[in-house]
């Protein structure tokens, strides 16, 4: 009987032992968008699994969280907000009922820059515009290099026994953001100045990282009223421009109706794709030949 009960004991050291670092599951995190999952998939690699809570489709401007993500999000250990709108309504309920919740503003350090003047002074939330600062930071490497960084240390402050994994992780997507951004900075530099148009004005960072101008159809938040479209038409007369980009979560009948009055088209372009370098350069290259006026044409 003696002997069974030390075997029993030494039995459960060696379970405990291997309960510990890399025998542990997976920690679960949360992100709000697609573009955090692919960074917090790269930094976490097997330790790390990252729920979404706006999928793929869905417009984050009239995003509402069930109440089953908002129950599953108040027994994960980390949740990386990115500053949408919805946010507020989560962290607040959140914040009062749930204790060891890790909440990470993921866009600590980032440089803000404002929303433009005509497209969202009088947005609010209703109409999927935006009011104060640009929320869309996430189309600059640059700006995903800190992101990366803000969303290591949180993976380290949390789980502490796989900080090498994390940091080496972090040394790999910094080097590979670095490089992004210099290719990008090479490719677009012809461009200098050069405006795009977009349905919604998701590509502020993007155009001002590289020197070039977004121009959005819609104004406020809203489609613009038929004085704001002929005005925008002719812009984009003027500016030779026949690509007008739309992302695939919104309605997009007004951005129909300045391409079809250009003689253009209208192209599909995702600002929440999750493989955010993959989409970069995608997104790059769509600029780059709507600018040269080379592909894309009607005919
Ligand atoms: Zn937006």
């Amino acid at each position: 009987m003696k002997l069974h009960l030390t075997a029993l004991s030494l039995l459960l050291v060696y379970l405990l032992s291997c309960a510990s670092a890399s025998w542990a599951a997976p920690m679960e995190v949360y992100v709000s968008i697609p573009p955090q999952k692919w960074l917090s998939d790269e930094l976490g690699g097997d330790r790390v699994i990252t729920h979404v809570l706006v999928t793929k489709g869905r417009d984050p401007h009239t995003y509402e969280p069930t109440p089953k993500q908002i129950s599953a999000l108040a027994r994960t250990k980390v949740y990386f907000t990115i500053g949408l709108e919805f946010e507020k309504q989560i962290t607040q309920k959140l914040a009062a009922t749930v204790a060891n919740l890790r909440l990470v503003d993921s866009t600590h350090g980032i440089t803000r820059i404002p929303m433009t003047e005509d497209t969202h002074e009088t947005a609010h939330k209703d109409h999927g515009g935006h009011t104060g600062d640009d929320p869309h930071v996430w189309l600059s490497p640059v700006n995903l290099q800190i992101m990366a960084k803000e969303m290591a240390a949180a993976l380290v402050a949390a789980d502490p026994e796989n900080t090498t994994i994390y940091e080496r992780n972090l040394a790999r997507i910094t080097a590979e953001l670095a490089q992004l951004h210099l290719v990008l900075q090479k490719e677009l530099a012809p461009y200098k100045g050069a405006a795009f148009y977009v349905f919604h004005p998701s590509f502020g960072y993007f155009a001002k990282e590289y020197n070039l101008r977004q121009q959005a159809v819609e104004i406020a938040g809203k489609s613009p009223s038929p004085r704001q479209l002929s005005a925008l038409i002719g812009m984009a007369r003027q500016d030779k421009m026949k690509i007008i980009f739309v992302q695939p979560q919104f309605d997009t009948k007004s951005a129909q109706t300045v391409a079809q009055a250009i003689d253009g088209i209208v192209e599909p372009l995702d600002p929440l794709a999750e493989d955010v370098v993959g989409n970069l350069k995608i997104i790059t290259e769509k600029i780059t030949s709507a600018l040269n006026g080379k592909e894309g044409r009607k005919n």
